[in-house]
């Protein structure tokens, strides 16, 4: 039994490597179109800060680990082209072959096209592969930029923004509309770009960069959105979903038998809405790719779904999202009702520092649909707690009383996320 992984990062590596693990006798093939395998891009921004020194150090494994001590077969500098799902091969550029017998498409996502004029100028960058960060890492070391511009106010982009900072930068992000991390929540929105501004990022809001030309920044980095690699999939007659990209059912097959999708190429089910949507992080990529592998070893495995959970730091703020906006909820169908409260982290006499909370909830069944916690405190835990609480579809008045922990050192006796199910719970009764 041979099977062959296409994309050698987050999601593909995680099915080569469970798929291993479940079975010792199959044949394992990652083919990848870049020169590198088990590549982190969440550590981009920090390389580009300086933070982490070297690009190698945001590769997990080589190829020769997973040669040596996984018996996984790994080619580099092997995009594949086509896929020819009755004869069960694909092709490699180049004309070469490979056949399978189970396929794993990890092909993940890539850079939108903006559109913007000059978007080819040298010092115009995108932030998604090894290759990008080290570009431009080079460029802000040998030219000592003094000004950038960041186009598009998703996390990619705020992240680069606090690191050119840290590089002496004077920073502008210019984003088409006033929302901050794709979220479509004003608040939030507000609360992100104040903290900005204080800290002299300039953001202008309802802007549309048609040339960079016009610009006068020393570096662009366009961060304007991804969208899913589907392109060899589709030609295959893998279905993709209202989303665009890969159709999969619970066990993540495609609609050809044989053939799973896992990561960034692939769609995903939302617990909160419940439908398929597309939400390309690596977390969720890291997981579909394991379940993926599974699958293809002969297991028969489910991918539960997700919520939607991620965090950032700008600048020292923390935040951490999950579920639903106000505004997506009201577009998934719901009626929501939302509570955001400002608390401290931790008790006064304890360092506690101020922190937001905004909880979602649907009217009709007092259901939790989703937050957002800011701060510079314990961040993450917190988000972390709301997103297990959507995932058990829990009704506000039982997420009020959540027996959470206490102790001055972490968390004042009410912590921030009861004080906000509290006042949601005001505003429902
Ligand atoms: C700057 C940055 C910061 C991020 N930070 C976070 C974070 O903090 N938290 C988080 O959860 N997520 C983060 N992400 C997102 C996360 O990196 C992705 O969700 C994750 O990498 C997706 O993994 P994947 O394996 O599905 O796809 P990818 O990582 O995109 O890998 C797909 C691989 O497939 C290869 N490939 C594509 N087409 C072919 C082909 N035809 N033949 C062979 N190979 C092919 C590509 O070369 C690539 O190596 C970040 C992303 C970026 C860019």
């Amino acid at each position: 039994m041979r099977l062959l992984v296409i994309g050698g990062t987050a999601a593909g590596m995680s099915a080569a490597a469970r798929a291993r693990r479940l079975d010792p006798s199959l044949e394992i093939v990652v083919l990848e179109k870049g020169p590198v395998v088990s590549f982190g891009a969440c550590g981009l921004p920090y390389y580009i800060e300086g933070r982490i020194r070297n690009a190698e150090q945001m590769v997990v494994h080589t190829p020769e680990y997973f040669r040596k001590q996984r018996n996984i077969s790994v080619r580099t500098n092997a995009g594949v082209v086509s896929i020819a799902h009755s004869r069960r091969q694909v092709s490699v550029e180049g004309g070469e072959h490979e056949r399978y017998d189970r396929l794993v498409i990890a092909t993940g996502a890539r850079p939108r096209l903006t559109g913007i004029a000059g978007e080819a100028l040298p010092h115009v960058f995108n932030l998604h592969r090894m290759s990008d960060g080290q570009r431009l890492r080079q460029f802000i070391e040998e030219k000592r930029p003094k000004t950038a511009l960041i186009v598009g106010a998703g996390y990619i982009g705020f992240e680069a923004a606090d690191a050119f900072r840290h590089r002496g930068m004077r920073v502008a992000i210019a984003s088409l509309g006033f929302d901050a991390l794709n979220r479509r929540d004003p608040e939030l929105t507000k609360l992100i770009s104040a903290h900005c501004e204080r800290f002299g990022v300039e953001m202008r809001w309802n802007t549309t960069v048609q040339s960079v030309e016009d610009e006068r920044a020393d570096v662009v980095l366009i961060a304007a959105g991804i969208q899913p690699n589907v392109e060899i999939a589709r030609e295959a007659g893998i279905e993709t979903g209202r989303t665009g990209a890969i159709r999969v059912d619970d066990r993540l097959q495609t609609n050809l038998a044989c053939v799973y999708a896992a990561g960034d190429c692939a769609e995903t089910f939302h617990l909160v809405t419940g439908r398929h949507e597309w939400v390309p992080l690596g977390t969720t990529a890291n997981k579909m790719g394991r379940v993926a592998g599974a699958n293809a070893a002969g297991r028969r495995e489910r991918f539960h779904g997700i919520v939607g959970t991620s965090v950032l730091r700008i600048m020292g703020l923390d935040i951490g999202l999950t579920g639903l906006s106000c505004e997506q909820a009201r577009a998934a169908g719901f009626n929501p009702v939302e509570a955001r409260i400002q608390a401290k982290s931790k008790p006064g006499y304890f360092g506690g520092r101020p922190i937001t909370v905004q909880l979602v909830a649907d009217r009709g069944t007092r259901r939790l649909l989703g937050g957002w916690v800011a701060g510079e405190h314990d961040v993450a835990g917190r988000a972390n707690v709301i997103a297990m609480a959507l995932q058990a579809r829990t009704k506000v008045e039982e997420f009020e009383g959540s027996d959470l922990a206490y102790a001055p050192p972490f968390a004042p006796v009410w912590d921030p996320v009861l004080i906000a199910a509290q006042q949601l719970v005001k505003l429902l009764d």
